[in-house]
């Protein structure tokens, strides 16, 4: 059994923002229950928002957590 995708891109879905962070999931989820992709409220934006979509990666695209999420 391969790896399970190590990141969890989380992007905010509130009109208007743009926020998203690449997170640790193995971090997060260390017992390895993890939310499936797609739409969440389980984070919390910088805005406010909870609405989001996640998303798991294996390669990190982008500098870690530039918006500060969690
Ligand atoms: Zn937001």
């Amino acid at each position: 059994m391969s790896e399970p995708p190590r990141l969890l891109l989380v992007r905010c879905l509130a009109p208007g923002c743009f926020h998203e962070a690449v997170l640790d999931a193995k971090t997060l989820f260390p017992d390895g229950d993890r939310p499936p992709p797609g739409r969440s409220e389980r984070f919390r934006c910088v805005c406010g928002a909870k609405r989001a979509t996640l998303e798991y990666l294996r390669r990190r695209p982008r500098p870690p957590n530039p918006c500060g999420w969690i």
